[in-house]
């Protein structure tokens, strides 16, 4: 799924609210600072809190808790504060000079060190000295969203024209009056365009163009401040700048692509599959629609015969129409049997047991046009004879929390494929490492959603911005292939295939 880079931009163009009417954008600045000592940290990020200004840090995590250093309680104070984290290597080497196993390295162990800081992936990266050619772009683009570059076209970035992998910024000239860079902040935001800016140091020699006069610093933030409040400006961080400029990738230079595509044939890749029991409306308002915005498929195990032909029979509407099913089916998505009534199965009448695993096979191949292959018992309840009957007419068995929905890629056994359930204890960063880990063991992972709200989550709910993180999270990682997201039979068709 998400083969086409273009569907992705389209998803993210769809969530933002104004996109198609013909206003004019009011332009963005972003603060970033790079490579900060816990003295900066102590007496100058506070002048951004203060004022309410969010920005983008970057640094290296090896020195992260040495001594004269940030720690991970002031990342993650920073983090509450507004701000972002982003990576920017583990040694600060340049990795233009680094060979491939040091690179990965130093690209990929910052993204999972700061996961687990933070329990907050991050989603942009800076070179550190601004070092970087396509090996290292095309590698990045594994782990991160975005990449920021040491410096270029002063910082400057167009909403028409801005590749995420190469957005520019400038470190902010010391020796300029804090008016001159207030001027700037403002054309940005009159201009329409998305101005980032650096900083390093606080300090008062001007003979280190990385540091800058604390006066100057103050004043900088102050009037961004009030720009910004006064309407004229957005303030945000990277990570939100890039859900609001769009992403035009520029063009791969002719005989680098070929590195590209080498590097990523050698990657290894975890299954994530997603699926939903019951066939609930929460289901279609929210688990479609926002697995729909980011392309990716799921499986929709329904009990057939609880299903609606209309949305005004009497029934109430708490289950879905048969119509819609239809709309999961044709957004590819894979329907299968969940029963018939959603009884428990153990325990029934041999004859009534016999239709809860045939009439769902008639009235999905009559109603959808397509046969169930994947069963999921109701209740998670079953008994090995009760599994040997339904393997007779399907070719899957789902159990509800086998194996924590981490099935091995080498040794799946196709009539108890385990699902973890996604309840409302786990945060989206807990799901997200969930999928991280698949990739890396080799595993196919399958999640079991059941109500989505946008209300405080009850038992089996979870929250509708929790889900769109996590669908965030698994598109993102399908993109840079890590994963593949895929139905339950899709998945199984790729296993058999290896
Ligand atoms: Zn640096
Ligand atoms: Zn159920």
């Amino acid at each position: 799924m998400l083969k086409k880079p273009y569907a992705w931009i389209l998803a993210i163009l769809l969530m933002l609210p104004g996109v198609g009417q013909a206003r004019e954008q009011l332009g963005i600045v972003t603060f970033t600072v790079d490579n900060i000592t816990a003295e900066f940290f102590k007496q100058s990020m506070p002048v951004f809190f203060d004022h309410g200004v969010p920005g983008s840090m970057y640094g290296q995590t090896e020195p992260i808790g040495l001594p004269g250093e940030i720690g991970w309680a002031e990342i993650r104070y920073l983090i509450e504060r507004g701000w972002e984290f982003g990576a920017h290597g583990h040694s600060h080497d340049k990795m233009t000079e680094m060979d491939d196993a040091r690179l990965e390295l130093e690209l990929g162990a910052p993204a999972a060190q700061i996961f687990r800081g933070t329990t907050v992936y991050p989603t942009s990266f800076a070179t550190p000295h601004g070092a970087y050619d396509e090996r290292v772009i095309e590698r990045a683009k594994v782990y991160y969203d975005a990449h920021l570059t040491g410096w270029g076209n002063e910082g400057v970035n167009y909403f028409e024209s801005t590749d995420h992998f190469r957005i520019n910024r400038e470190q902010i000239d010391n020796r300029r009056p804090a008016d001159e860079v207030c001027a700037d902040i403002e054309k940005a935001g009159r201009e329409g365009y998305w101005l980032v800016l650096m900083l390093h140091r606080i300090g008062e020699d001007p003979s280190d163009a990385y540091e800058n006069p604390t006066e100057q610093f103050e004043a900088v933030v102050k009037c961004a401040a009030d720009l910004r409040d006064r309407g004229n400006v957005r303030l945000t961080t990277v990570r939100d700048a890039l859900r609001l400029v769009p992403h035009t990738p520029a063009p791969v230079p002719e005989g680098d692509h070929q590195i590209a595509v080498t590097a990523k044939n050698g990657s290894s890749k975890g299954l994530v599959s997603i699926t939903f029991d019951d066939a609930t409306r929460p289901q279609y308002d929210f688990g479609l629609r926002i697995a729909q915005g980011y392309g990716l498929p799921g499986t929709l195990f329904i009990p057939s015969g609880l299903l609606r032909d209309r949305i005004d029979t009497p029934q109430g509407d708490w289950r879905l129409t048969w119509e819609e099913v239809r709309e999961f089916y044709e957004s590819g998505w894979e329907i299968g049997a969940h029963g018939h009534t959603h009884i428990r199965l153990p325990g029934l009448p041999p004859e009534e047991f016999e239709a809860e695993l045939n009439a769902p096979i008639e009235e999905i191949e009559a109603k959808v046009g397509t046969r169930p292959v994947s069963f999921a018992s109701p209740f998670g309840d079953f008994t090995e004879e009760i599994i040997a009957s339904i393997m007779t007419r399907y070719d899957y068995h789902l159990s509800w929390k086998g194996n924590l929905g981490r099935n091995p890629i080498n040794d799946i056994d196709p009539r108890y494929v385990g699902r973890l359930e996604v309840t409302n204890d786990m945060t989206a960063a807990t799901v997200c490492g969930e999928m991280l880990r698949a990739a890396q063991n080799g595993v196919w992972l399958v999640f079991l959603f059941h109500g989505i709200t946008e209300e405080a989550p009850r038992e089996y709910e979870i929250e509708a911005s929790v889900y769109d993180e996590i669908m965030g999270c698994a598109a993102r990682l399908d993109r840079a292939e890590i994963i593949d997201v895929v139905t339950v039979k899709d998945a199984m068709a790729t296993i058999a295939a290896e």
